[in-house]
């Protein structure tokens, strides 16, 4: 008895599926374009060091250069990029925890926590915050 062995087959959404396909690939596509745009131009309009600590950056270890919203409103991008400031992954750090301090009324935190923080290496991932 030959077998009746291959499943069912739909007759297929094709279109459908492709215009989704699409739609997707657009909007990541300006995802992208977005945020290089930011990281692109703050170091276009700003020199590769850091606000902070003044540490000086080059090709090399520029990924661990990022760049910080002033106001820390990731949608405010003025072109002439007054609300960029190029820090350092560990000057990004202490601005957020500092922001976050502030924001919940905690006061600066002691010295013994902050040097304990600088113990643990943050991540080679470049961020954009
Ligand atoms: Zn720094
Ligand atoms: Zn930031």
């Amino acid at each position: 008895m030959a077998g009746n062995n291959s499943g069912p087959r739909k007759p297929s959404g094709q279109l459908d599926s492709k215009k989704l396909d699409d739609v997707v690939a657009k909007a990541h596509k300006q995802r992208d374009t977005r945020m290089a745009g930011y990281r692109e131009q703050s170091l276009k309009l700003h020199p590769w060091v850091c606000g902070r600590c003044g540490r000086a950056f080059t090709r090399e270890n520029l990924h661990e250069l990022t760049v910080h919203h002033k106001d820390h409103n990731h949608d405010n991008n003025p072109s002439d990029g007054s609300n960029w400031e190029n820090l350092c992954l560990y000057c990004h750090d202490n601005e957020h925890q500092r922001f976050a301090y502030l924001v919940r009324g905690e006061g600066f935190m002691p010295e013994a926590d902050k040097k304990s923080r600088r113990l643990t290496t943050p991540s080679p991932v470049f961020r954009i915050c």
